[in-house]
């Protein structure tokens, strides 16, 4: 079997100065990619900064014989991720994987989050991702390839006590879709991942035996492997999402149950068929929302072809 390899690519891996982004950066360095450690080196919650996390790795990829270099610029502005990109195409010519892995965390009751830590949790994950994807779109448009991987996490089903991350979070899989779909016709693919990993972010976590277990069993060098799969040439998906820890893959996936369609519709209608609303008993997996809204206009007696794309040539919004 041929190894899972990266020689003459060049990779951007952002928040790799620490936790899944270094095993990710060292695991992708070993395989021969030239890799870009971006990481602006602050605490967990995002304060402070310093160029040493990202210097680090760098150094540690060099020493091992792999090509790197460090990258200090914070991803939550769109000038950082021009700079992250730049220095790429400056060292290497090229851009052929991002791997959009920093993040931060904070919690909070809801009510209680103030409105600026809310926006610096969106700056990070979903802007981070955004800009840093942004900038190295058009070098992957020109060249006819690309590999993004992004990074999501299990929070979006469901957990209390963080919910400006966890929305960002969700915010990453809308990306991760739609990007997906941009990039198909260009040689562009775009997974995204639900990693569980213990690092700093996890060691925040206030159970103690839950912690260690963590600790024991799901080393972020067990998430990596599957990235770097999502990352290689060879991968034959884009807009998935996968949960990954602990060596364990599985698709995650937004599924749509056949329902029931009412006529007439009425409240009562749907209280009275709401077992059927709610069964997930034969249920859809859409590629893309088109699809979606086919199962939806087929379902109440579209007979034409796919309907047509709504949002083509129409302004965003
Ligand atoms: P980590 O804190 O070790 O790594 C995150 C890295 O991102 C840090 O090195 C940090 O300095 C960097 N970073 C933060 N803000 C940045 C910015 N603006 N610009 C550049 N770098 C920045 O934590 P981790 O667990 O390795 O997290 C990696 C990613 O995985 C994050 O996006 C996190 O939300 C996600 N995640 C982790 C878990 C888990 O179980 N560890 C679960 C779900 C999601």
């Amino acid at each position: 079997m041929s190894e899972v390899r990266f020689d003459d690519r060049v990779a951007i891996v952002t928040g790799a100065g620490g936790g899944l982004g270094r095993e990710h950066a060292l695991l992708l360095a070993r395989r021969g990619a030239k890799v870009l450690v971006n990481d602006f080196g602050g605490e967990a919650d995002g304060s402070g900064g310093s160029a040493t996390p990202a210097k680090r790795v760098a150094a540690e990829i060099e020493k091992a014989g792999g090509v790197a270099a460090a990258n200090t610029e914070t991803v939550d502005t769109p000038a950082g991720g021009r700079a992250i990109v730049e220095q790429a195409m400056d060292l290497w010519g090229r851009v052929d994987v991002l791997v959009n892995n920093a993040g931060i965390a904070g919690g909070g009751p809801f009510h209680e989050i103030p409105p600026e830590r809310v926006a610096k949790m969106i700056g990070v994950h979903v802007e981070g991702s955004y800009n840093v994807g942004r900038a190295a779109w058009p070098v992957m448009l020109e060249r006819g390839y690309g590999r993004v991987v992004n990074t999501s996490s299990g929070s979006v089903f469901g957990t209390p006590g963080t919910i400006h991350y966890v929305t960002a979070k969700a915010g990453i899989i809308g990306f991760t879709r739609a990007l997906a779909q941009e990039g198909a016709p260009a040689g562009i693919k775009v997974n995204a991942i639900m990693p569980v990993a213990y690092s700093r972010l996890t060691a925040a976590v206030p159970a103690e035996d839950f912690k260690a277990w963590l600790r024991e069993h799901y080393g972020p060098e067990r998430v990596a492997p599957f990235v770097a799969w999502l990352a290689h040439e060879d991968v034959p998906c884009t807009g998935e999402l996968f949960t990954v820890g602990g060596g364990r893959a599985a698709r995650v996936f937004l599924g749509v149950a056949p329902g029931h369609t009412a006529s007439p519709a009425t409240p009562e209608a749907y209280r009275d068929h709401f077992d059927e609303v709610m069964s997930p008993e034969g249920y859809a997996i859409p590629a893309s929302a088109m699809e979606e809204v086919a199962l939806n206009s087929g379902e109440i007696g579209w007979k034409g072809a796919a309907p047509p794309d709504m949002h083509k040539g129409a302004d965003a919004g």
